[in-house]
C-alpha cells in the first residue's frame, strides 16, 4: 500500500543523457563536415588554379615556338638585326614561359617532356640566331613537330585545370549542399528537441497539477487491484472515511458500502473487468459521522491503457444533490401541502392503469372528491386553518385508501382516488362510503371543532380505450350531481350525466346575455295565513325564458350563477324587481292589506359585502318600507359559516327587514346555533310537510317539535309546499301558522299573481 497524503515535490524532467550526447556529436559533424569540405574545395580550387597557370604558360610557350618557328623561316634572318633580335626576344620570353611551367611543380609526363624538348629547342634556336647558322630550316622543322608536343601538353593542362575546376564546383556544391542539409537537420532536430521539452514540461506541469488535483479534491479517488484491494486513496477519500489511507486499504471495501447496494456494487467490479468501465452509478456508503451518503461512482480498468493492472475509481460525494434532485422531482409530482400526488403524477398513473386494461379483466375507478363548505373554513378561520384541515382530510381519505392506491389533490379542496385493479367496481362505493365517513368526523382545528363533508363523483372504466382526462371529466360531472344532490354523498357517473353537463355547460355560457337581453322574469307566489286563508305576502321566484331551451327553472341555473358569480348581479336585479313590484301593489287598493316581498338570497350573495349596502340602497330607490321585505336564506347557507351568517343577518337586521329561514329541517341545525340567529320565520321544507300528511307518526312528531320549538323563539312558521287541502288542514292542526304551495297558487307572473290576489282579498274581505 502506498500512502500519498503529500504530494512531491516536482521537477521539470531534463532530456536523457543519450539524447543530450546525440545533439553534441551532431554540432560537432556538422562542423567537421563543413570545415573538411571547405578544406576539400580549397584544394580542388588551387589545383585547378595552377593546372590553369599551367596551360596558359604552356600556351604561351607554344605561340613562343610558333612565332620563332616563323622568324626562321623568314629568308633574311640573317641580314635583319632587328629580326634576330625579335627572335632573341621570344626565345627569352619562351624560357621564361617555360621556368614558369616549372615553377608549377607537379607536371605531368607530357608537359615534362614537352618542356625538356622545348629548352633544347631553344637552346638550339638560340645557337641559329647567334651563330648566322644556316641551319634554320631544319630548326623551323623541329619547332612544328615541337609546337604540336607544346600544344598537345598544353591543352592536357588545360584539360586538366577544367577537370579541377568542375571538382572544385561540383564539391564546393555538395559540401554546400551537405552543411545546409546538416544545417537544416540540427534545426529540425533542435527545434523538435524543444517542442519535445515542452510537452515534457508541460506534461510534467500536467501531471503536477494533476496530482495536486487528485490530492486536494473533495472528490474521492481509488486505485484497486485485480484482487479489488485499495491500492491507492485519495487524502479526501480518508477524511471521506475518518481512517488513514493504511486502514482503508486494510479494510474489506464491503464495509463502506450500505448492505442494499452490495449486489450493485459487486455488479459494477464485474463490469469494470468485464468490459472496461461502469458507471457512472450511485452507491450508498457510511460517512465518518456514522450517517449514509450518496457518492456517484465510475470506473475504468487502467491496464487497458497502460501495462498497469488496476482500476481508478472516481466517486464524488452527491448526498446534496440528490437529495435535491429528489425535491425538485417531488415538487413536479407531489402536491406540497399534504405530499399527495398532484394532477400532473396522477393523470401519469392514470394514465397507466388504462393502459393495464388492454391486458386485463379488471376494471379501474377514479374518485373525485370535493369538499362541501369549505371555504367557510378558510374565509372565517384564515388560511392557515384552512391549510390544517386539509392536511387531516388528505390524511383520512388515504386512510379510507388501500395502501398502493393513488390518492390525489387536485388544488384546493378538490382530491382524487385511483382504484386500480378492481375485480367487483362495487369496492369503489365502499371506499367512497368509508371516506364520506371519515370525512364528516370532526375536525379538531385551532382549538376549533369544525364539521365539513365531502361530495364525491366516481367514474369506472374497464377499456383501455378511454382517456384519463375523459374519466375525470365523468368523475367531475357526478361529484357535482352529488353536490346538485343535496352534498355529503357519492354519485356514480352516468352517460346522461354528460348530456345535462353538457347542458349545465350552455347554460353558464348563456346566463352572462340573460339579463341584457332581458329573458329573466319573477314569477311570485302567495303565501297564505292558515287562520283565513288571506294572502299576507308573496315569495319572488325567478325564471329564465331561454330562447331555445323555453322556461328554466331556478333550479337549473341558479346553482351554476353561483358558481360562476352572475348570481351577484342577478340576485340584485331580482332585488330591484320585486322591491318595485312590492311597491306597486301596495300602491293599489285595498291599501290596508299591504303584502310581505320574500326575496331568496344565495350563499354567495350573503357572502358578498354589497348586500347591505344594496339592499339599504334599492329599499330607498324603489321608496318600499323595510318591514314589508322579508330575505329567505336557505338553511344549509346559514349552517355553512354560522359566525359571518350571524354577523350579516344582524346588519341586515338592522335595516328594518325580516329574515327567513328557507327549507328548514335539511340543512342540519343546530338548535343551539337557531337561538343565536336573528330571524323571524322558518319555512318548514315540503318533506316534513309530506311526512306529516302522509300519516307518518315520525313525520307528525318533529313538525310538533318544529311548531314547538318557533314558537318558543317567537318565531312564525310557514309550510312550504302545501299542495291539496288536507294536508292544509292537517298542519294548521299541528300549529303551523301560514302556508304557502299550489294549493294556494303557482308561481305566477305579476298581472296573474296580480289578479288572484285582488280576487282572493276581496273574497276573504267579504267572508
Ligand atoms: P324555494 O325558495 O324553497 O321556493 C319554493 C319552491 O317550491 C319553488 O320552486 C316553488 O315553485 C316550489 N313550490 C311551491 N309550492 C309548491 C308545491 O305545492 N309543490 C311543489 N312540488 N313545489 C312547490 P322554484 O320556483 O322552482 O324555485 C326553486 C328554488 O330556487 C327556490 O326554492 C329557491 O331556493 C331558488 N330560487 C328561486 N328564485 C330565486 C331567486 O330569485 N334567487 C335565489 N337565490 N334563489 C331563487
Ligand atoms: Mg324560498
Ligand atoms: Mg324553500
Amino acid at each position: 500500500m502506498r500512502e500519498r497524503s503529500e504530494a512531491p515535490p516536482h521537477k521539470t524532467p531534463r532530456s536523457p543523457r543519450y539524447i543530450r550526447m546525440f545533439g553534441v556529436l551532431l554540432t560537432a559533424v556538422m562542423l567537421l563536415a563543413a570545415v573538411g569540405g571547405t578544406a576539400a574545395t580549397y584544394r580542388l580550387g588551387q589545383s585547378a588554379e595552377s593546372d590553369n597557370a599551367l596551360a596558359i604558360n604552356a600556351f604561351d610557350l607554344n605561340s613562343a615556338l610558333r612565332q620563332i618557328s616563323g622568324n626562321l623561316q623568314l629568308p633574311n634572318l640573317e641580314q635583319t638585326a632587328s629580326l634576330k633580335k625579335e627572335t632573341q626576344s621570344v626565345v627569352s620570353g619562351a624560357r621564361q614561359s617555360i621556368a614558369l611551367v616549372r615553377s608549377d611543380g607537379t607536371l605531368s609526363p607530357l608537359m615534362k617532356l614537352a618542356i625538356d624538348r622545348s629548352t633544347a629547342y631553344l637552346n638550339a634556336v638560340e645557337g641559329v640566331v647567334r651563330a648566322h647558322s644556316s641551319d634554320a630550316p631544319s630548326q623551323v622543322q623541329s619547332a612544328d613537330s615541337l609546337s604540336d608536343l607544346v600544344d598537345q601538353a598544353a591543352t592536357e593542362a588545360q584539360g586538366s585545370a577544367h577537370a579541377a575546376s568542375v571538382d572544385e564546383r561540383t564539391g564546393g556544391i555538395a559540401i554546400l549542399l551537405l552543411v545546409l542539409l546538416l544545417v537544416v537537420a540540427g534545426v529540425l532536430w533542435q527545434g523538435r528537441q524543444r517542442r519535445r521539452s515542452a510537452v515534457i514540461a508541460s506534461q510534467a506541469e500536467g501531471l503536477a497539477d494533476f496530482e495536486a488535483m487528485i490530492e486536494n479534491s473533495t472528490d474521492l479517488f481509488f486505485l484497486t487491484d485485480t484482487d479489488n484491494r485499495t491500492q491507492y486513496c485519495s487524502p479526501s477519500a480518508a477524511r471521506f472515511f475518518g481512517m488513514s489511507a493504511a486502514e482503508i486499504a486494510d479494510a474489506p471495501i464491503g464495509q463502506f458500502i450500505n448492505d442494499d447496494d452490495l449486489v450493485k456494487a459487486t455488479a459494477a467490479f464485474n463490469t469494470v473487468r468485464a468490459v472496461g468501465a461502469a458507471g457512472p452509478f450511485d452507491l450508498s456508503v457510511r460517512h465518518h459521522d456514522g450517517g449514509w451518503r450518496t457518492i456517484e461512482v465510475m470506473a475504468n480498468d487502467l491496464s487497458l491503457a497502460s501495462s498497469g493492472h488496476a482500476v481508478a475509481w472516481h466517486t464524488r460525494d452527491v448526498t446534496d444533490r440528490r437529495v435535491l434532485e429528489e425535491q425538485l422531482t417531488r415538487q413536479a409530482f407531489e402536491d406540497p401541502l399534504t405530499g399527495l400526488a398532484n394532477r400532473a403524477l396522477f393523470r401519469d398513473r392514470l394514465a397507466h392503469a388504462l393502459a393495464r386494461l388492454s391486458r386485463s379483466t379488471r376494471s379501474i375507478a377514479v374518485l373525485m372528491l370535493d369538499l362541501d363548505g369549505f371555504k367557510a373554513i378558510n374565509d372565517s378561520m384564515g388560511h392557515d386553518a384552512g391549510d390544517e384541515a386539509l392536511k387531516e382530510i388528505a390524511a383520512r381519505i388515504s386512510g379510507a385508501a388501500r395502501p398502493g392506491d393513488t390518492v390525489g389533490r387536485l388544488g384546493g379542496d378538490e382530491f382524487t382516488v385511483l382504484l386500480d385493479e378492481l375485480e367487483d367496481v362495487t369496492f369503489a362505493d365502499e371506499v367512497a362510503d368509508r371516506i364520506l365517513e371519515l370525512v364528516r368526523q370532526p375536525l379538531l382545528i385551532q382549538n376549533v371543532n369544525l364539521r365539513v363533508s365531502a361530495s364525491i363523483g366516481i367514474a369506472v372504466s374497464d377499456t383501455h380505450e378511454m382517456t384519463p382526462e375523459e374519466l375525470m371529466r365523468d368523475a367531475d360531472i357526478a361529484m357535482y350531481r352529488a353536490k346538485g344532490d343535496g352534498r355529503d354523498r357519492r354519485v356514480a357517473f352516468e352517460p346522461a350525466m354528460h348530456t345535462r353537463a353538457t347542458k349545465q355547460l350552455r347554460i353558464s355560457q348563456d346566463l352572462a346575455h340573460a339579463l341584457d337581453r332581458d329573458e329573466l322574469a319573477l314569477y311570485y307566489q302567495a303565501i297564505v295565513d292558515l287562520e283565513d286563508g288571506v294572502p299576507q305576502g308573496v315569495e319572488a321566484l325567478i325564471r329564465w325564458h331561454h330562447r331555445d331551451l323555453g322556461l328554466v327553472a331556478p333550479n337549473d341555473f341558479i346553482s351554476i350563477a353561483e358558481q360562476n358569480g352572475l348570481i351577484l348581479p342577478i340576485g340584485r336585479w331580482v332585488l330591484e324587481q320585486a322591491c318595485a313590484q312590492a311597491v306597486a301593489w301596495h300602491s293599489e287598493p285595498p291599501e290596508e292589506q299591504k303584502l310581505t316581498m320574500s326575496v331568496n338570497v344565495s350563499g354567495r350573495q350573503l357572502n358578498h359585502d354589497s348586500l347591505v349596502p344594496d339592499v339599504r340602497r334599492i329599499l330607498a330607490n324603489s321608496g318600499l318600507d323595510p318591514q314589508y321585505l322579508i330575505l329567505e336564506v336557505t338553511e344549509s347557507v346559514v349552517m355553512s359559516d354560522i359566525d359571518m351568517v350571524i354577523r350579516r343577518l344582524n346588519d341586515l337586521k338592522a335595516l328594518g327587514i325580516s329574515i327567513a329561514i328557507d327549507d328548514f329541517g335539511t340543512g342540519y341545525s343546530s338548535l343551539a346555533y337557531l337561538r343565536q340567529l336573528p330571524v323571524d320565520i322558518l319555512k318548514i321544507d315540503k318533506a316534513f310537510i309530506d311526512a306529516a300528511a302522509s300519516g307518518d307518526p315520525g313525520g307528525d312528531a318533529i313538525m310538533r317539535a318544529i311548531v314547538h320549538l318557533s314558537e318558543g323563539l317567537h318565531l312564525k312558521t310557514i309550510a312550504e309546499g302545501v299542495e291539496d287541502a288536507s294536508q292544509a288542514l292537517h298542519i294548521k292542526e299541528l300549529g303551523c301558522q301560514s302556508a304557502q304551495g299550489f294549493l294556494f297558487s303557482r308561481p305566477m307572473p305579476p298581472d296573474d299573481i296580480g289578479a288572484f290576489l285582488a280576487a282572493s282579498t276581496r273574497m276573504a274581505i267579504r267572508s
